[in-house]
């Protein structure tokens, strides 16, 4: 089995591991399915999110994480050559993700070819303003992930899409997107991992996870410990596959799904 799995919602909740968490690693292993960590975060590398995962008493290697930084990087080294120029509206993880030294990306603030949005916390009028020039010269609109929203704990924050939908707004060009509930995340995930069986999506979202997973003709897994409700998942338009309480009941029949 592959198994590509959601961050929060599923793993942890704020700063709790959710139960079953630790039970959900160690038959993955006792079992041999291979595994990807696939978030829409952008802000953040891989070995971040590792890091915080090993609070959590969970070890896992940071190149079994999927950023939506990362998949956009590989995303446009398929696309844009060695030495294509990119302007990144976006954070450590973003700016890390693109500009790693094997791509070859060039970055560029007054002729791009490329311009990646992403969550930007540093934010400035002259960026968005340097970003929406881009685009109306001609770059290529691409957005990491299409969230509007970002919680936090004071309350909601603006998201990636928040700020993509400003440069919408003012140039009439939306992007190419490439996190959930676009698929190119995911596909971009099974690339990394090996040809090993039917591939599963666990998630707490019907509206990306779900999604996402129902537009590769996956099998889903809704886990109820995040945002989606079972009365969502029972009247609404996307519908997953199995829906469980949470990641206890999940492994209770996840050698029969
Ligand atoms: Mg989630």
């Amino acid at each position: 089995m592959r198994l590509l799995i959601d961050l929060d919602g599923v793993l942890y909740r704020g700063r709790r591991a959710l139960p079953g968490v630790r039970e959900l690693f160690e038959w993955i292993e006792a079992r041999g399915h291979s595994y990807s960590l696939v978030t829409n975060n952008s802000t953040r590398p891989p070995d971040e999110v590792a890091a915080q995962l090993r609070g959590f008493g969970l070890a896992v290697p940071p190149d079994h994480i999927t950023t939506s930084a990362l998949a956009t990087a590989r995303w446009l080294h398929e696309r844009a050559g060695k030495g294509a120029r990119v302007q990144v509206l976006g954070g450590p993880g973003l700016l890390q993700a693109i500009f790693d030294p094997a791509l070859g990306f060039r970055p560029d603030w007054y002729s791009p070819e490329w311009l990646v949005a992403g969550s930007d916390f540093d934010l400035t009028y002259q960026k968005l303003t340097a970003a929406c020039f881009a685009v109306q010269r001609g770059a290529q609109f691409i957005a990491t992930n299409p969230d509007t929203t970002f919680p936090t704990e004071q309350g909601i924050t603006p998201g990636a899409g928040a700020i993509q939908a400003v440069i919408t707004l003012v140039t009439g060009i939306r992007p190419t997107v490439i996190g959930k509930p676009e698929p190119a995340i995911y596909e971009m995930a099974l690339r990394t991992m090996p040809e090993n069986g039917e591939v599963v999506v666990l998630g707490d979202r019907l509206d990306t996870d779900i999604l996402a997973g129902q537009r590769l003709g996956l099998k889903t897994v809704l886990l109820l410990t995040g945002v989606s409700t079972r009365e969502e998942a029972e009247t609404g338009e996307i519908r997953p596959d199995f829906v469980f309480e949470d990641l206890c009941h999940f492994l209770a029949h996840a050698d029969d799904l």
